[in-house]
């Protein structure tokens, strides 16, 4: 089903650089994500961080509702391009990481959700390290379990999900409804 999946010409040059061949997703649910045209941006910790126009209503509304609760959900990344999310692939490369283990943690460039300029990577000031498992323990997490969906955001990566990454708690994606 991968070999079905059209990469752009720019994306078939970024796969190539990096030896990212398309066998390597066999049997994985994945999609190519189109990369954002439109941006407006947002003020957080290490910002501004980009997402797209759509987006910026319902976050900011799910952050004042966590705020009235005491709940601090901070954005800690947002819209990556894919040449950016090429520079995190070279990164693991640069420390003798091979490619399909690397493949693993960070998407393949056109394979991340934060393309779309719809994803956001959220984080607690309880949790020290940020994109880490220890988001889960976090009050915020819980709220965002029980909130999240009224203002449009979901996770995108369960325990056990298709796709076959590794379980995000803080990785959440805005849906139009
Ligand atoms: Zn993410």
């Amino acid at each position: 089903m991968i070999e079905a999946l059209e990469l752009s010409p720019a994306l078939q040059a970024l796969w190539e650089e990096l030896g990212i061949e398309p066998h390597f997703f066999e049997g994985r649910k994945l999609c190519i994500y189109p990369e954002a045209k439109q941006f407006v941006e947002v003020d957080d910790i290490d910002g501004p961080y980009r997402i797209c126009p759509e987006v910026l209503s319902p976050w900011l509304t799910m952050r004042d509702a966590a705020k009235a609760e005491g709940l601090s959900i901070l954005m800690v990344s947002a819209f990556r391009s894919y040449e950016y999310q090429a520079g995190l692939i070279r990164r693991k490369l640069e420390q003798n990481i091979p490619i399909q283990e690397a493949l693993t943690v960070v998407a393949a460039p056109g394979f991340s959700e934060h393309h779309t300029g719809f994803a956001i990577d959220i984080n607690s000031p309880e949790c020290e390290e940020a994109v880490t498992e220890y988001f889960e323990d976090t009050p915020e997490f819980t709220w965002l379990t029980q909130h999240a969906h009224k203002y449009g955001f979901y996770m995108s990566f369960p325990k056990g999900n298709p796709q076959g990454y590794i379980y995000e708690p803080w990785h959440w994606c805005w849906r139009s409804s």
